[in-house]
């Protein structure tokens, strides 16, 4: 049955899967339903269309983007590669394994581009509130135009949210921080190191945003870095320069304590304390309630919402495998709509999201947690026709890739991994990634050029 409508929130790398999922069946000739995707930023991309601004867009909503300057893939690029389009078909040639944020923005568009799926995107487009008519079995979505300020609504068999959970910020309170006199801000504001040369920085957090804004910072001229942890240290070799402490238990003026007993002072203090999932477009019962974890609760693997069975999520999982787990997740999201396959009842549903988040309960380091991630994808590639990878090869460069980082978080990224979508071999960049200050694509790309020419 195709003759229904699938409303999609969001063209960031998940709702681009599945845009692309259909496409997909399009292209072998198959009927498909009536598509729409809605995005409140005036390009697609999510995360990867950067922005400059803070705080909100150009007509005031809440401001999607979390990357900054400098940043580079924090994974090799092997690990996230689409199996249905490979970084040697885009790019035409070997480039390294840790791309900098254009160029894998210019990849995810590399593969968007050759269909029409622009055609089915509203820009500058935000989804305001959803509303489930039991009677109709449909969504009734209200949508504002920020362009013309204009509001309407659209009416969907099936509604998938694919609207991302690194954005809004998880903003602790410490004692005393609001008379700290200089910079505070949340992660999710930082959008490049070059203000805080010469600052004695302290980041709190012990995840992704501190490590790397820590590395960031510390490579663009910070005069110090201090990385305060709540549960567990990050615990890798760090260079003089880079310390790892206990919470900070309040401050005082520009001096922060630490729960070690220890006090120091600091130029500016930003929160890398992680992101709320946050649905302000959804009443409470089709809210999507979780921390962020690889099996948040609630959704049949992992898409589809347990209390509504019309209502599908993309990507809400933490990530260590990102653009091929959305993909992977679009493809089941399709045949699922399609009717090609068969969810169980609720209770043999809350039974399988059970069983998962017990696994998720189990796993303690980082290798089991990619043991999980990888057991998760597998099962959805079973389930339909993408196309099949050695995810066990990917499983262990996410592996050695942790081992790269604790060996020496500065040159992890000069590595180098081998493709398993068509084997080829990554090359290393032209500078060492410490030594290199330029991360734009024309930078990227015509060195790699000039290194060829000179190679022959
Ligand atoms: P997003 O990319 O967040 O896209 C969601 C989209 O939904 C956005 O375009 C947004 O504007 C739109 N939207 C939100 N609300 C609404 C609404 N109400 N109405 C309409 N549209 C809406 N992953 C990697 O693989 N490698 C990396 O190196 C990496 N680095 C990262 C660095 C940072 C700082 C962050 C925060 C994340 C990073 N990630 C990285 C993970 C990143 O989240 C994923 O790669 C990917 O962007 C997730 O895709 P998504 O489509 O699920 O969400
Ligand atoms: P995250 O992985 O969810 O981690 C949140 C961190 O905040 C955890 O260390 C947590 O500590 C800490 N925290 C939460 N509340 C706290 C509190 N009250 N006090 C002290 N600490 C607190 O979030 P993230 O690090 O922002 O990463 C988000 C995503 O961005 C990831 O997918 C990551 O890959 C991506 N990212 C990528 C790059 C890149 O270089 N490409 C850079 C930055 C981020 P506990 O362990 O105690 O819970
Ligand atoms: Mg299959």
């Amino acid at each position: 049955m195709t003759n229904f409508k699938v409303g999609i929130i969001g063209a960031g790398p998940s709702g681009l899967a599945m845009l692309r999922a259909f496409e997909s069946e399009q292209k072998k000739g198959n009927p498909i339903p009536e598509i729409k995707c809605y995005e409140k930023q005036d390009n697609w991309g999510g995360m990867w269309n950067y922005t400059w601004r803070t705080g909100v867009g150009k007509y005031g909503e809440p401001l999607h983007g979390s990357m900054y300057k400098y940043l580079w893939s924090n994974g090799p690029k092997e690990c996230l590669e689409f199996a249905d389009y490979t970084f040697s078909e885009h790019f035409g040639q070997s480039i390294s394994s840790y791309p900098p944020r254009e160029v894998l923005f210019d990849y995810i568009q590399g593969r968007i581009n050759q269909s029409n799926a622009r055609d089915y995107i509203q820009f500058n487009t935000v989804a305001r509130w959803v509303d489930y008519l039991e009677d109709k079995q449909q969504f009734r979505v209200i949508f504002d135009s920020l362009k013309d300020n204009r509001t309407f609504e659209e009416y969907f068999d099936y509604l998938v949210v694919g609207t991302g959970h690194f954005s809004t910020p998880n903003f602790p309170y410490f004692k005393g921080i609001e008379d700290f006199p200089g910079a505070v801000m949340h992660a999710h504001d930082f959008r490049g190191a070059d203000q805080f040369k010469d600052q004695r920085l302290l980041l709190i957090g012990s995840s992704y945003s501190a490590e790397d804004i820590g590395v960031q910072c510390y490579k663009h001229g910070s005069q110090s870095v201090t990385i305060a942890y709540r549960s567990n240290p990050i615990g890798c070799n760090w260079p003089e320069g880079i310390k790892e402490k206990s919470l900070v238990t309040h401050f005082e003026g520009s001096k922060a304590f630490f729960k070690d007993g220890s006090s120091e002072e600091f130029d500016a203090v930003i929160l890398c304390t992680g992101y709320q999932h946050k649905f302000p477009f959804l009443p409470d019962n089709m809210r999507l309630k979780t921390k962020n974890r690889l099996y948040p609760d609630d959704l049949y693997k992992g898409v589809v919402f347990n209390h509504n069975e019309r209502l599908l999520y993309l990507g809400m999982q933490d990530q260590y495998y990102t653009f091929n787990m959305f993909d992977t997740q679009a493809w089941f999201a399709r045949d699922y709509m399609l009717g090609r396959i068969a969810i169980p009842e609720k209770d043999s549903r809350t039974k399988d999201i059970k069983k998962w988040m017990d696994y998720e309960e189990k796993t303690k380091t980082g290798a089991d947690h990619v043991d999980f991630q990888t057991d998760y994808i597998k099962e959805l590639i079973s389930m339909t026709d993408y196309p099949d990878f050695n995810v066990d090869k990917v499983s262990d460069m996410f592996k050695s890739w942790l081992k790269d980082k604790e060996n020496n978080i500065l040159n992890y990224r000069d590595q180098v991994y081998r493709s398993v979508m068509d084997g080829t071999q990554a090359i290393p960049h032209h500078t060492a990634w410490m030594d290199e200050m330029d991360d734009s694509l024309e930078k990227y790309l015509e060195e790699s050029v000039v290194e060829k020419a000179e190679a022959i």
